[in-house]
């Protein structure tokens, strides 16, 4: 499952993988975490069609385990890498710890890295929490509205 999007899209989102809605449909975030997206992308004021929306490994692990390090660094050298470099958008917003590592490696806490930018091989990336996490955990939830309201501001910074 890549994803979907316009070539043109100046924003997109890499999720974690395809859980089992996804899988079934070929589209990313068609299920619960979609729900999410498409507040996510109301309260930033993007149109959902205007944004390229993928995932970290591009099948559903078995029994939605979480993607092994083994998984996220094919899938990133034989589709991520080169889906930024074709769409080449002004910002890549990593939702979530697999997005992250699979970028930049190494043992991660979110709670310290979210609402981070930073810049790689001459892309920019906005760091944060994962949909899902956000719907379970309350507390995640209130952080992740906060970076979406700096994502928001830094996306009307840079139009
Ligand atoms: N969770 C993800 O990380 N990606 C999807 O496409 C759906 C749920």
């Amino acid at each position: 499952m890549p994803g979907e999007g316009p070539l043109s899209a100046p924003v997109m989102l890499v999720g974690e993988a395809p859980g089992e809605a996804e899988d079934a449909e070929g589209r990313p975030f068609v299920g619960r975490a979609g729900r999410f997206v498409d507040q996510m992308l109301s309260q930033i004021g993007l149109k959902r069609a205007r944004v390229f929306l993928t995932n970290s490994v591009k099948c559903r692990p078995p029994q939605n385990r979480a993607p092994r390090d083994v998984e996220l660094n094919v899938c990133r050298e034989h589709w991520l890498d080169r889906q930024i470099d074709v769409i080449a958008p002004r910002m890549v917003v990593l939702l979530g710890a697999a997005a992250i590592r699979q970028r930049f490696g190494g043992a991660l806490r979110l709670s310290a890295l979210h609402g981070e930018v930073r810049t790689h091989g001459g892309r920019t990336y906005f760091l944060t929490y994962h949909p899902a996490s956000a719907m379970r955990f309350p507390k995640i939830g209130k952080a992740m509205k906060g970076d979406v309201e700096l994502l928001k501001t830094l996306l009307q910074a840079n139009p």
